[in-house]
């Protein structure tokens, strides 16, 4: 059985004469699956990855995730989107740990073994280049740091689905790849399921294992490519 799937979604902002966004959007991933979703700006990316994160409940259709259906953010789904929306009042580290204070059963487990989610989190920290900046605040980093530190927090739980909106849209193209690279590192590493956005062909392409298209109206997947380049696997 697919990990997620998605079933004739659609999405329709502001009541029935409102913006349909999405429509019959289908679509499986299989566990361990990387899948990037690319498509002009406006055709309905982050409206789908909102429907699939639980951030927004869809017009119609349906949405599993690992057997579940998701009517609210799942405690194993990892987000990270564009602006990296670090919370400046917290350290990168203490940043990095939030996802484990606020949803259960992760605060359980916090309490329990906050120094090896602690150890964790500095791992994290070390694998995309940040070892030394944990008790740093936001704004002492620069944004491609920022955006780095976001992705941390995104994988702090072990997510099972890691949801990634443009988590590099805001950056030039040389921290861009180096990321890339980092972002692959960890996939080889913690082997999540990853649904990606991005309007980069190229950034799909090198990262994911099947490409799908969307198309700008209504809101619909066009297209599904998969990768002819295997990815590197552990
Ligand atoms: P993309 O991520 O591909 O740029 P979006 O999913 O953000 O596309 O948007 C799809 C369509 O839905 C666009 O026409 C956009 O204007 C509209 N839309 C997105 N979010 C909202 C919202 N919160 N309220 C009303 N309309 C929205
Ligand atoms: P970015 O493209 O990531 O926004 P910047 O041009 O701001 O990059 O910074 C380039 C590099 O300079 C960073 O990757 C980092 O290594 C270093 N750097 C930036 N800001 C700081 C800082 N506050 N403290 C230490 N090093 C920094």
């Amino acid at each position: 059985r697919p990990f997620v799937e998605i079933d004739q979604v659609s999405m329709r902002y502001g009541g029935a004469e409102g913006t349909l966004a999405l429509r019959d959007a289908t679509l499986s991933v299989a566990r361990g699956e990387f899948v990037a979703v690319v498509g002009p700006s406006g055709c309905g990316k982050s409206t789908l990855m909102k429907l699939v994160s639980g951030l927004w409940p869809s017009s119609a259709g349906s949405v599993i995730v690992g057997g579940q259906e998701v009517d609210r953010p799942l405690p194993m789904v990892g987000m990270a989107f564009q602006n990296p929306t670090l919370l400046p009042w917290r350290t990168i580290l203490a940043n990095v740990m939030l996802p484990l204070e606020v949803v259960e059963p992760h605060r359980r487990r916090l309490r329990a073994e906050r120094a090896a989610y602690e150890a964790k989190a500095r791992q994290l920290l070390a694998m995309v280049g940040l070892a030394g900046f944990e008790g740093k605040y936001p704004y002492q980093l620069s944004g491609g740091m920022q955006q780095r530190a976001s992705l941390c927090r995104a994988l702090i739980h072990d997510p099972q689905l890691l949801m990634l909106d443009e988590p590099f849209g805001a950056l030039d193209i040389f921290t861009r790849e180096d990321l890339w690279a980092q972002l692959q590192e960890v996939c080889l590493t913690l082997k999540p399921t990853v649904i990606l956005v991005t309007h980069d062909l190229k950034e799909a392409v090198y990262l994911a294992d099947r490409v799908l298209v969307m198309s700008s109206r209504p809101g619909r997947i066009l297209a599904e490519r998969r990768v002819p380049f295997p990815r590197p696997r552990r």
